[in-house]
């Protein structure tokens, strides 16, 4: 398989046109036809000589996403099964709201980190997509929405650090103002809390999103839902979020999960509370939504407004995100999950 066009960084593509001997502004226009016109074939891009569209056809690959199959409602809250090269599938979801077109997308083919209330979980990890491949979702999403996405989310499929430097390259395209021209503060990256990941994306002096899933406040019930709490317990976990917010002066927004019976109750929150305390963060509050092979349960209507008041009363800013998915299979990997038992 060749490489796909939009994996190079600007100056990996200048690097590949001054090895063939291109003038410099070749490159610009490359880029541009990738990112300005977001073409869909080498044909279209007109002011190259065909020798040289047909030199790069021959080297690099320009699609390496196309949508097998959308769920939900066709102009509001969407879910596309994309199709990779290789026969893999991803899942993104479009969520248009009247001020922003957000679209979510996954970061890696299956996931090896097995959150118990994750489909993406269930399936096991595949492979990492290349940075070209998490462009390709963008793309996707920008012709189905007819306009440039506003906000990007990485909590599709996939661990984000798990796959960090395709993640980040992307994440510099998006961003690039000749690229998707995306505001850094538009893009959300979100961990199960991976520790060396939140570290370096400390140091990379980018000012995106980052959003830590907790979904409890103690080590023995995280480690329960979350084994990745088995390498990063809370107390490293905390550590690199407080060493984050200093080095970026960002607020972290913590995701919990609230689960009937295993995480809801006052003490749960009266415990957050204090584990949250001293680090500039916000919570969002998700009522579960079912996911097959997970028996937990949506926790009682009375439940968030319950810790909303608990982590109040400690200075902690907490808000109910209500899964706008849940009857398009909105926890990510259901869909390609049930699509491969169907396929
Ligand atoms: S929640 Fe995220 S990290 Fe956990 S299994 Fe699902 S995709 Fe992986």
């Amino acid at each position: 398989m060749k490489p796909l066009i939009h994996s190079l960084s600007r100056l990996e593509l200048e690097t590949e046109c001054q090895a063939l001997g291109l003038p410099s502004y070749r490159a610009g226009q490359i880029w541009a036809w990738l990112y300005a016109r977001r073409v869909a074939d080498w044909a279209e891009m007109k002011n190259l000589p065909a020798a040289l569209r047909a030199g790069l056809a021959s080297k690099f690959d320009l699609a390496g996403v196309a949508p097998l199959k959308t769920e939900g409602d066709p102009v509001g809250t969407r879910k596309i099964l994309a199709g990779l090269r290789d026969g893999e599938c991803v899942e993104e979801v479009l969520i248009p709201a009247r001020d922003r077109k957000t679209v979510c997308v996954s970061s890696q083919v299956g996931c090896r980190f097995a959150c118990v209330f994750c489909a993406s979980g269930k399936g096991g990890y595949v492979r990492n997509l290349e940075t070209g491949e998490i462009i390709g979702q963008l793309l996707l999403a920008w012709r189905e929405y007819g306009d440039r996405p506003s906000n990007i989310v990485f909590m599709g499929m996939g661990e984000p650090f798990d796959n960090y430097d395709a993640v980040l390259k992307a994440v510099r395209i998006i961003n690039d103002a000749e690229g998707l021209n995306i505001g850094a503060r538009h893009i959300t990256i979100s961990t199960s809390g991976v520790v060396p990941g939140i570290a370096r994306l400390a140091d990379e002096g980018i000012q995106v999103e980052l959003s830590v899933s907790l979904h409890a406040p103690d080590n023995p019930l995280r480690s329960k839902l979350m084994p990745v709490n088995r390498k990063y317990p809370l107390e490293a976990l905390m550590a690199a979020c407080t060493r984050y917010a200093a080095a970026t002066r960002r607020i972290i927004t913590f995701e919990y999960t609230l689960i009937r019976g295993v995480n809801d109750t006052r003490q749960h929150a009266a415990a957050l509370a204090s584990l949250l305390r001293s680090i500039p963060g916000r919570v969002n509050l998700i009522p579960l939504s079912p996911v097959d092979g997970f028996e937990g349960q949506a926790p009682d209507p009375g439940t968030a407004p319950l810790f909303i008041e608990v982590l109040g009363r400690a200075g902690i800013n907490a808000t109910t995100r209500i899964s706008k998915g849940t009857n398009i299979d909105a926890a990510c990997g259901q869909l390609r999950l049930r699509s491969r038992k169907t396929l």
